[in-house]
């Protein structure tokens, strides 16, 4: 069974919209798991097979409804993190 979750890839692709990047405090891989992680946990999962994904998916890039709801979520997720990164937790390191 191969099954992808359609919110996902619209999130994963709108992280890199100017909309999200202005708000995002850091770019690391870390908090970008980060802002996805939370945006999708406020986000309906919307799951398709593999074979009618691409019908799907281009649905939902052309639906400004969609759009809007999934880019409000990364910009509500990406101020979160700003205010408190896990980034460099255990290492100290900062990117
Ligand atoms: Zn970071």
């Amino acid at each position: 069974m191969t099954v992808y979750n359609v919110t996902e890839r619209l999130a994963k692709e709108m992280i890199a919209s100017p909309e999200v990047q202005g708000v995002v405090q850091c770019s690391c891989a870390q908090c970008l798991d980060d802002i996805l992680a939370i945006a999708l946990n406020h986000l309906p999962a919307r799951y398709v097979s593999t074979d009618q994904g691409g019908t799907y998916v281009k649905a939902d890039y052309m639906h400004p409804q969609w759009q809007s709801d999934v880019l409000a979520e990364l910009i509500r997720a990406a101020e979160v993190v700003g205010r408190q990164p896990h980034h460099g937790l255990l290492t100290g390191e900062r990117v």
